[in-house]
């Protein structure tokens, strides 16, 4: 839009200089107040083919009860006045232009937008054709379609009320990037991303490939990014930050040949460089301590978080993105689900810091990837933490994690004005987020009366900016 206008305003100028010349050279007779009012009546009518500013957009969302779910409270009859996208007020009466568009919400509990702190939504393996094996995955899905079916997934995931996601990688050669951008340059709707990049491991990343496919063909890659000495860390990181990543995820321990200590501070010092957190997937007791050592934000599945280190991350301040993955007819084993379920318990006992995530990367049939990740309740049901601290684990830590809370997220006059609505307390109870029948984003409505409305996220244009990377 900066740039058509840009242009415009040249045009404009060069209007104004031929119309300009014409009086000269025709009609030097002319008096030049005549000339001069030619001038201005065509320049007005070349402004007036100028584009112009939107009208200021103000919306009131009238609130039945609203839920501050960092406070665990919950108010009656508020209402939130939106203008250009962002709060500009809340009580339970505020002053709204006489133009605003009203929206009732009275019978429902307006809340925050909901954070599934690990997903991959560039990635969705299923049985068929490739037997739920996501090596095979990305050898037979090209990034450009990823791209396209993460839209998807960030609508189904949008859907389900969650506005935030961070997406740890296995997204092909950067289709999370694409994703965020796409989302924020207004031509799709979709969760505020926050985005890795490609996963850095040491040699082979999660893969175990034939030493023809990985030396000849490098076939890793994209999927991970190979870094085994300092030089390469640097480097690694780097790539990853100019390719959009906003945080970055590294595989701690994916190997026989884990990184140490001072190869993850490397991690940590370039990425901090550059403003930027390191969350670490891990799978041994080894490379979780290492990793909490080096000064990692975050880890990411539970598996090896054991009490010590539980005590050490709640010290430390270290991010617990557990990836709890419920037992249900599609997935897991009622033995891993207990184990996983005592896991929450320890850490929650330990006052470590909890986000709700998933993992969520496959296809259920019958399901969307909102309601797939909506079903991790059962495991923080099962944990027995109250529903009003899940809740804020869903919302308030989300934002935290994703470290976005200054800029995104709650309920706060100045914030974007991202919200969600459902019929019940999820304060009470957390069923009551299964179902969310509204969902505004950046003050626009995705969802109404359960129907999503997209049309107003479509955009033929750039209306944040074609350099936005
Ligand atoms: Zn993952």
């Amino acid at each position: 839009m900066i740039v058509a206008r840009r242009r415009a305003v040249r045009r404009e100028g060069g209007d104004r200089i031929r119309l300009t010349a014409l009086c000269d050279v025709m009609i030097p007779r002319m008096k030049t107040l005549s000339c001069a009012l030619i001038v201005v009546v065509l320049g007005s009518f070349v402004e007036a083919q100028q584009p112009v500013a939107p009208p200021a957009r103000a919306t009131v969302v009238r609130a039945g009860r609203l839920i501050d779910p960092a406070a665990g409270t919950i108010a009656s009859n508020q209402s939130i006045l939106i203008e250009n996208g962002r709060i500009s007020a809340i009580g339970s009466t505020v002053t709204a232009p006489s133009n605003a568009e009203v929206i009732d919400l009275s019978r429902l509990t307006v809340l925050p937008g909901l954070v599934d702190a690990h997903n991959h939504l560039a990635l969705t393996y299923k049985t068929d054709p490739e037997n739920n094996y996501y090596y095979l995955t990305y050898v037979m899905d090209s990034t450009a379609l990823r791209a396209i079916q993460a839209v998807s997934n960030g609508m189904q995931m949008l859907s389900s009320g969650f506005t935030v996601v961070r997406d740890l990688g296995n997204n092909g050669n950067y289709a999370d990037t694409a994703l965020r951008v796409g989302i924020e340059q207004g031509w799709v709707p979709g969760p505020t991303i926050v985005n890795s990049g490609i996963i850095i491991g040491g040699m082979g990343g999660q893969f175990f490939p034939t030493p023809e496919m990985a030396k000849d063909h490098n076939i890793v890659y994209p999927e991970y990014l190979d870094a085994d000495t300092h030089d390469e860390i640097v480097k690694a990181v780097r790539q990853n930050i100019l390719f959009g990543a906003k945080v970055i995820k590294v595989c701690v321990d994916c190997k026989p040949y884990p990184y140490t200590v001072e190869d993850l501070k490397t991690f940590v010092a370039e990425a901090a460089n550059a403003g930027m957190k390191v969350a670490g997937h891990v799978q041994t007791k080894v490379g979780a301590l290492r990793a909490i050592e080096a000064g990692f934000w975050s880890l990411e599945h539970a598996g090896p978080l054991d009490d010590e280190v539980h005590k050490k991350m709640a010290e430390k301040g270290v991010w617990r993105v557990g990836t709890e993955t419920p037992f249900t007819p599609y997935r897991g084993t009622q033995q891993a689900f207990d184990r996983t379920v005592a896991g929450m318990k320890n850490a929650w006992a330990n006052h470590v810091k909890m986000a709700f995530s998933t993992d969520a990367d496959y296809y259920i049939p019958g399901m969307t990837r909102g309601e797939v990740v909506i079903n991790f309740l059962l495991s923080w049901k099962a944990s027995g933490i109250p529903a009003k601290e899940v809740l804020k684990i869903m919302t308030t830590n989300g934002y935290e994690v994703c470290d976005l809370a200054s800029r995104r997220g709650p309920i706060t006059v100045g914030l974007p004005a991202d919200m969600i609505a459902v019929a019940g307390n999820p304060l009470e109870d957390l069923d009551a987020l299964r179902t969310v029948s509204f969902v505004m984003k950046d003050g626009t409505v995705f969802k109404k009366d359960g129907v999503m409305t997209p049309e107003a996220f479509l955009h033929a244009g750039p209306v944040n900016g074609w350099r936005i990377r």
